[in-house]
């Protein structure tokens, strides 16, 4: 059987970060968008699979750009959920690995906090602030993304990935992402960003 991808459980319950991000926009966010992103995904393999025993004409381009789209859109939410937790595990700042790295490449945690914050809140349209390691030069970067996968660099390790499309806050905060963004801190994950640190530095 040919491979596809799966939806995987939120680490918590639907409501588990209220009240910074509602048990309505979980519930929507994880069971409609992310598994539509996983469908997206699994359609576009399925075309390639056909296309590959002749059995169906495709247009190469459009198709790979959608699994480009899908796939990256599974991917960045399967960070995102684990990237947050409930108040009282959530929020604060982080230690180990990752408090090093923040303090030499950004100068201070409240330095990296106000990058991170103004990359999330001036996306145009739709997409991500996402934290990388890059291992070419054992740096931390902040990039944003548009969509899923524009503006996407290759070979970086994804660390800390927000969500700024629409959908993952409009319901709560209509508008006014960077209420969405400022509140979003509180439900930091930051021992499952460390331990993604460690697993890029083979720690
Ligand atoms: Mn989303």
């Amino acid at each position: 059987m040919p491979k596809r991808y799966e939806l995987p459980p939120l680490p918590y319950a639907y409501n588990a970060l209220e009240p910074y991000i509602s048990e309505e926009i979980m519930r929507l966010h994880h069971d409609k968008h992310h598994l539509s992103y996983v469908n997206g995904a699994n359609a576009a393999l399925e075309k390639l699979e056909k296309y590959r025993k002749g059995e169906m004409q495709i247009d190469v381009r459009a198709v790979l750009r959608d699994l480009s789209f899908h796939f990256n859109g599974h991917m960045l939410h399967s960070i995102f959920w684990p990237n947050m937790a409930p108040q009282g595990k959530g929020g604060g700042q982080p230690g180990g690995y990752l408090a090093d790295y923040i303090a030499r490449d950004f100068g201070s945690f409240d330095a990296f906090k106000k990058e991170f914050s103004d990359t999330a809140k001036t996306v145009e349209g739709v997409g991500w602030a996402v934290l990388y390691y890059d291992s070419l030069n054992d740096q931390l970067l902040v990039l944003g993304v548009e969509k899923h996968n524009l503006m996407h660099a290759a070979n970086l390790s994804v660390l800390l990935a927000l969500d700024v499309w629409e959908h993952a806050y409009y319901l709560q905060y209509k508008n006014d992402r960077a209420s969405y963004v400022d509140n979003w801190w509180n439900v930091v994950n930051w021992d499952d960003v460390e331990a993604r640190l460690r697993k890029a530095l083979g720690k």
